[in-house]
């Protein structure tokens, strides 16, 4: 094998990366140097300041196979085996769904309700009943975990519970906790309420699967390869979200709010089905990209 250095690798690979997955430069370029540090074990300031460094045969072909699986459409953060997700890192693999940006503003309106209580939007009020006094915060279907830990690194005095049908995405999520030294999580197997009878919370949170079965995106880009349960949802893609709304308030606190991630066309349809469960403060608000992605209720 000839031997090939980082430098060539950097400047060559891009351009077969833009083409084939249609990315943009900017992507693909950074796209090659992960690859590139996931396999030499090493930051992005080495690789950027060993361009002459030249590969060994056995890492030519290591890098030769994640870049065929890359070109193959496998999503970087499977073939890296990990995600960054509110500036923490956090393990995925197939059997969890790739945490997305714009789901941190799950987090974000989770914390303001945890941390600075408005009021007037009545916020809950920890329950001096059930399991001692600690705010109580449930995250359905966690799957890596990305929501539930990043709201318990944030909260180390409230209790989070996470739950999730799938045993391999309870793996994961139990390694991510572990990885994050959390003392203040409990992770259980469970169909949305299944496993909690008679358990109440102070704040709900769920990114669940909402696309409809039908949707024609389904079938491309990084989706193709993430679980089906955890992205589709029924003929118009609200069959979860309808039955967490209708089972939420039997698990609920007084006061407490129910907020979830939903499709970019869900948000009037949600607050509708929210508003006939008998929740009021109903609201939605706009992710990053000016989307109405995330709704909720108390
Ligand atoms: N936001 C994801 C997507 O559009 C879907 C995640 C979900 O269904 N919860 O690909």
């Amino acid at each position: 094998m000839s031997s090939t250095s980082v430098q060539a690798i950097l400047q060559h690979h891009n351009k077969q990366l833009e083409a084939v997955l249609n990315l943009d430069p900017g992507s693909a370029r950074i796209e090659v140097q992960c690859l590139l540090q996931a396999m030499l074990q090493v930051n992005r300031a080495y690789l950027l300041t060993h361009p002459e460094q030249l590969l060994s045969d056995e890492q030519q072909t290591r890098f030769a196979d994640l870049f065929e699986r890359r070109l193959g459409g496998e999503p970087i953060a499977y073939l890296l085996g990990e995600r960054e997700f509110y500036g923490l890192t956090f393990k995925v693999t197939p059997a969890t769904l790739i945490p997305r940006p714009e789901t941190e503003l799950l987090v974000e309106l989770a914390l303001q309700c945890i941390l600075h209580p408005d009021p007037s939007l009545r916020s809950p009020q920890p329950s001096p009943s059930g399991r001692g006094s600690k705010f109580r915060v449930l995250d359905l279907g966690t799957g890596s975990g990305a929501i539930a830990l990043s709201i318990a690194h944030a909260c180390p005095d409230i209790e989070v519970v996470a739950v999730d049908t799938s045993d391999a995405a309870l793996k994961i999520a139990q390694h991510n906790m572990q990885q994050l030294k959390l003392g203040n999580v409990r992770l259980l197997r469970s169909d949305w309420f299944a496993a909690l009878q008679g358990e109440r919370f102070d704040i709900i949170v769920s990114n669940p699967p909402y696309i409809a079965a039908d949707d024609v995106h389904l079938a491309q880009g990084d989706v193709r390869f993430e679980p089906r349960t955890a992205l589709a949802s029924g003929s118009d893609g609200l069959d979860d979200i309808r039955r967490i709304i209708t089972q939420a308030k039997d698990h609920l606190n007084a006061n407490g709010w129910l907020i979830f991630e939903h499709g970019y066309d869900q948000a009037a349809q949600v607050r509708a089905l929210l508003q006939q469960a008998g929740f009021t403060n109903v609201f939605s608000a706009h992710d990053l990209a000016g989307i109405e992605r995330v709704s909720g209720g108390s």
